[in-house]
């Protein structure tokens, strides 16, 4: 972040940039750092913080800070991105920069990125894109080639710790879970924590556990019925039974200091006991299989059977 904010010093800053890392590392709050720094009236030392487009910035107020998002819709097709293309070419308002923020690349369209990068043959001069995106699978290539990578690396543990025990003292039963299943990304916590239903999720996936691993049918139709009463979070429900699943390989391997789910050792420790290795690496390999299909949008319950059975 500081070389970016450096080339706005030296003038050397680009036109378009590709923001990518975990959602819950804050990257719009870096991105508005950024451009903070490009529309700032004092470029030596921008962003000075104390000009009056830095208050504005501050306040989300600053007319030549434009963020793009697909609004109630699904993603950002061409014809949006027509109408950003004549916005680009109004001048900026105050700055000597405009700064568009994609919010989610994702939900740019193939046909929304060939007009995007039809307005990039010839820029203005004023005009900076960021695209934040958590990977870079749904850009073309085209796109990746004209834009300044940024990626933006997970943190340290210790320093997810320190994020937790500043913003939430409280927080000091499930502390080495939280900063494990973190996982070096510090915005989970905050994610986690307003999250009253999360611990209460996370004890029924355990519970089903015993069914995800048996492969009878009774079995299978527990699984998917678990996942229909919690289909907006079926997702959320194969990532504890991938890190259930995890947790007991290591377990089984001795490696038991390594676990995420800490305060549920007792549970897994029976599990490790009873299960047969070889199916523990199987389920969890599939479970991993089946939050695939579900990213290429196949139904739930047709996921949740294929996985329990
Ligand atoms: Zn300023």
């Amino acid at each position: 972040m500081q070389n970016l904010i450096n080339s706005v010093h030296d003038g050397l800053s680009s036109h378009a940039y590709i923001f990518e890392g975990a959602k819950g590392l804050d990257l719009r709050g870096s991105a508005r750092l950024f451009a903070a720094a490009l529309t700032c009236r004092d470029r030596a030392i921008a962003p000075c913080g104390a000009c009056q487009v830095c208050k504005e910035t501050r306040a989300d107020t600053n007319p030549d800070i434009v963020y793009v998002n697909s609004g109630d819709k699904k993603s950002i097709g061409a014809e949006q991105m027509r109408a950003l293309e004549e916005d680009v070419a109004i001048k900026p308002f105050a700055a000597a920069r405009k700064v568009y923020i994609i919010e989610d690349g994702a939900q740019l369209t193939e046909a929304a990125q060939n007009v995007f990068l039809k307005t990039f043959e010839e820029p203005p001069e004023y005009a900076v894109f960021i695209i934040i995106i958590e990977n870079l699978a749904p850009l073309l290539e085209t796109v990746l080639s004209r834009f300044t990578l940024i990626h933006f690396p997970r943190v340290s543990d210790a320093r997810v710790k320190e994020y937790i025990t500043g913003k939430y003292p409280e927080e000091t039963d499930r502390l080495d879970f939280l900063v494990r299943y973190c996982a070096g990304i510090p915005g989970e916590a905050d994610r986690i924590i307003s999250d009253e239903y999360f611990e209460t999720l996370r004890a029924e996936s355990l519970e089903k556990l015993d069914a995800l691993f048996s492969s009878d049918r009774i079995s299978a139709f527990s699984v998917s019925g678990f996942a229909e009463q919690n289909k907006d979070r079926f997702n959320e429900i194969l990532d504890f039974w991938i890190s259930f699943s995890r947790d007991i390989i290591l377990l089984q391997n001795g490696s038991e200091d390594k676990i995420i789910n800490i305060d549920k050792k007792t549970e897994l420790e029976r599990f490790a006991a009873r299960l047969d290795p070889g199916t523990v690496v199987k389920i969890s390999e599939k479970t991993i299989k089946a939050q695939k299909m579900l990213a290429r949008y196949v139904n739930i319950k047709a996921a949740a059977m294929w996985l329990a059975l």
